[in-house]
């Protein structure tokens, strides 16, 4: 990473930073999100009525379409200017990868939340325009229990999205990074992630955010020693 992309990143911190609305709260923000997510998936386990084993499968199975929407949306959206991705795009590719780069991975202060959650409503757009819909044609072509384990699912893997991404840019050395780094393969993950956010990589490969089932698949998981990484940065590469 040369100074010109620290100089580069660091102006365009303070202008994001600037732009934040005065009445935006990144506690009240990552709150709602978890409040709506979480409210879903216990009233979809509510409704479940003696679900089967085969009625249980639907759970892994959604999870495994999350990976790969995660996966598809990342790639084919958020590093492609498409025209119904555009907002994404500019969000993404725009501005979460010009407040992060490989060696500047830290949040540091609760309003940069901002940028690494997605925005509220896009939880509320994915209830509506994608669990509704698929979780009602369930209901008619397989069972009530299959739409509601289909929603509970497809809601976890949208907050594990946001759980992970979210916790690949807590400040190192936090007490809830020391609770992540506790999980196996998490420091792993991360680094994944910190591999993403070089600017050569990111339109390339490591799209997955939670298992990197799909970049393995497709061939676009790419590692590096964290110790070449760190003797890039000191050669200013
Ligand atoms: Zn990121
Ligand atoms: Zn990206």
């Amino acid at each position: 990473m040369t100074m010109m992309n620290l100089e580069a990143m660091a102006k365009f911190r303070a202008m994001y930073r600037q732009n934040i609305s005065p009445n935006y709260s990144g506690g009240l923000h990552m709150l709602s999100v978890l409040l709506v997510g979480l409210s879903v998936i216990a009233f979809s386990l509510s409704q479940l009525a003696g679900a089967s084993f085969f009625e249980w499968i639907v759970f892994p199975l959604t999870m495994l379409v999350v990976n790969f929407a995660e996966y598809y949306a990342h790639r084919w959206l958020g590093h492609k200017k498409t025209r119904y991705g555009k907002l994404f795009y500019s969000r993404h590719t725009g501005d979460h990868h010009s407040f992060f780069l490989e060696h500047a991975m830290d949040y540091q202060a609760v309003r940069d939340w901002r940028v690494v959650l997605f925005p509220v409503y896009l939880i509320f757009a994915f209830i509506i325009g994608l669990i509704f819909p698929v979780g009602y044609l369930l209901s008619e072509a397989v069972s009530m229990n299959v739409a509601f384990i289909f929603s509970a699912a497809a809601i976890s893997g949208y907050l594990l999205y946001e759980t992970m991404h979210f916790s690949y840019h807590i400040p190192r050395g936090h007490w809830v990074e020391k609770l992540f780094i506790i999980i196996p393969g998490w420091n792993a993950l991360r680094h994944l992630h910190v591999l993403h956010h070089k600017r050569d990589k990111m339109g390339e490969a490591n799209f997955n955010i939670t298992l990197p089932i799909f970049d393995f698949l497709l061939g676009s998981l790419f590692w590096q020693d964290p110790d070449i990484l760190n003797a890039e940065l000191e050669s200013g590469l």
